[in-house]
């Protein structure tokens, strides 16, 4: 069931939303060869708290994993498709990051992904990511009230396409409201004009992930960390759209 929000509650989202942009923002300024992802999980966690905020990801136990996700934000680098943990490892020159952070304030929840570029990266790294970024965007314009869910899905899909990209099919985007995950699921490819109608109120994390490679994925021994299969490079953004009367309102674009 599509749980539709309230204008008020919408604007709670909006204050999970910003806390959530404000992490990104920060880890945004602090990348660079080097670095290490773990400390990005430290820093991002005491904006949350300091935010009277909780970080949704840490303790979480999602349906693929028997032990809960160990840290506050994914890090997820060049192969890893999402649900990356932050770890002692060093980002370097040409490396493609997405980062993921997912915040819960006063009982509503805040979910947004951003892909990063650290130094110069490959033409092809470059071309993925900007894909991947426009497919959000396109899709974006897709969440008008009357529109089909899957006319998101397919703006995705054909945007992949036209660059000769591959969309990850095992992972989707989701609802979200007091719980992170919410009917409906987002898949990022399909037909048009199928699925719910578009309604005022809802809510949707859309989150395009592009392979540069073929879409199949496996997920690593640690129970979370999620691969291309074929080890070539894949690209994620997430942003939460909700359907108003004015059109798409993106509460994690402040
Ligand atoms: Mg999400």
């Amino acid at each position: 069931m599509i749980i539709c929000k309230s204008a008020d509650e919408i604007k709670q989202m909006g204050k999970a939303a910003e806390i959530v942009v404000e992490v990104l923002l920060k880890i945004e300024s602090l990348l660079k060869p080097g670095i290490a992802t773990e400390y990005l999980d430290t820093v991002a966690e005491g904006i949350i708290y300091k935010r009277n905020a909780v970080p949704a990801f840490k303790g979480y136990k999602g349906r693929i994993s028997k032990n809960p996700f160990p840290s506050s934000i994914c890090v997820s680098v060049n192969q890893e498709v999402v649900h990356g943990i932050p770890s002692k490892k060093k980002l370097k020159d040409g490396d493609l990051v997405s980062v993921d952070v997912g915040v819960q304030l006063n009982g509503f929840f805040g979910d947004a992904a951003r892909s990063f570029l650290i130094g110069e990266v490959s033409e092809d790294v470059y071309r993925l990511w900007a894909a991947t970024k426009e497919a959000l965007d396109i899709s974006i314009t897709r969440c008008g009230i009357g529109k089909r869910l899957s006319d998101i899905s397919n703006s995705i899909q054909k945007r992949a396409k036209k660059d000769g990209f591959e969309v990850v099919r095992d992972f989707v985007g989701h609802g979200i409201g007091k719980n992170m995950h919410e009917d409906p699921q987002i898949l990022n490819y399909g037909p048009p004009g199928r699925g719910p109608v578009l309604k005022k109120g809802m809510v949707l994390a859309i989150e395009p992930m592009l392979n540069m490679g073929k879409s199949a994925v496996k997920v690593l021994e640690d129970g979370w960390t999620v691969v291309t299969r074929d080890q070539e490079v894949s690209c994620h953004f997430e942003d939460m759209v909700a359907i108003t009367d004015q059109g798409p309102l993106v509460l994690t674009r402040q």
